[in-house]
C-alpha cells in the first residue's frame, strides 16, 4: 500500500494532468471556473491534492488563482498574442542554436519517431491526439535541448498558448507535423541557421491561425467535462 503522502501526490498529478488534458483537448474554456470542492468529489481526490494541483497550475499561468474566489482557467486578453510569440520566437531560436550543436544521434532519432506518430495521428483524422503530440513536440525539444532555465520558460510559454488560441479562437492552433519534421531535418544536418529559419517560420504559421475561426460553444459544468 502506497503511505497516504503518496496517494495525496498520486492523486495531486491526476487532477494536474486532467485539468492540463481538458484544456489542451479543447473541453475546458478559458475562464472556467475550477471548483475545489467539486473536483475532489469528481476525481475522488482530497481537497489537499486539488489544492496542490490548482497551484502548480497557477504556477504555468494556466489557472488565475484569486484570493478568496478561488481559481478559474486562465482567460488571456489577445493583445498578449503577438508578446507570447515574440517570446516564442526568441527562446526556441536560442533552443535550435543549442540543439543544432548537441543533438545526438539518438535524439534525432527519437525526434524522427515522434513526428512519424503525430504524422499519423493527423492522418487517420484523431485531431485531439495530433494537436496532444504537436504540443508536446515543442516540450521535447525544449528537454533535448538541456537548459534547464530556458526549459522553464518553455512550459510557461507551451501552457499559455492554447489558452490564447482558445480565447481568441475557440479552437487550438494547428501546428502541423509538416512543419516539425522540417525542423527536425534541419537538426540532423546539424545546420543552426536552417533550423533556426523553420522554427521561426513555423511559428509564424501557427501565430497566423490564431485569427482565422469563430468562437464556438463549449460545455460548462466540470462535472460534463470530466465525466467524458
Ligand atoms: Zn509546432
Amino acid at each position: 500500500m502506497p503511505r497516504p503522502q503518496e496517494r495525496n501526490a498520486r492523486a495531486e498529478d491526476r487532477v494536474f494532468n486532467a485539468i492540463l488534458d481538458a484544456v489542451l483537448d479543447h473541453r475546458l474554456a478559458p475562464g472556467t471556473k475550477l471548483k475545489e470542492r467539486e473536483l475532489a468529489e469528481i476525481f475522488g481526490a482530497s481537497r489537499g491534492a486539488v489544492r496542490g494541483a490548482l497551484t502548480r497550475l497557477g504556477h504555468s499561468l494556466l489557472v488565475e488563482l484569486r484570493p478568496n474566489r478561488g481559481a478559474v482557467i486562465a482567460n488571456p486578453s489577445s493583445a498578449e498574442t503577438p508578446d507570447l510569440f515574440e517570446a516564442r520566437r526568441v527562446i526556441e531560436s536560442a533552443l535550435m542554436q543549442r540543439l543544432a550543436r548537441n543533438i545526438t544521434a539518438k535524439q534525432i532519432a527519437e525526434l524522427r519517431a515522434f513526428v512519424a506518430e503525430e504524422q499519423r495521428a493527423y492522418d487517420r483524422g484523431d485531431r485531439k491526439a495530433g494537436q496532444r503530440l504537436s504540443i508536446r513536440f515543442h516540450k521535447l525539444v525544449s528537454e533535448f535541448a538541456g537548459n534547464a532555465a530556458l526549459d522553464r520558460f518553455m512550459e510557461h510559454l507551451i501552457c499559455r498558448t492554447p489558452l490564447l488560441a482558445l480565447a481568441r479562437t475557440g479552437r487550438i492552433a494547428y501546428c502541423g507535423a509538416a512543419d516539425h519534421r522540417e525542423v527536425v531535418e534541419a537538426l540532423a544536418k546539424r545546420d543552426a541557421a536552417a533550423a533556426v529559419r523553420r522554427m521561426t517560420e513555423h511559428l509564424a504559421n501557427v501565430e497566423r491561425q490564431l485569427v482565422r475561426e469563430d468562437q464556438p460553444e463549449m460545455p460548462q459544468t466540470l462535472a460534463a467535462v470530466f465525466s467524458a
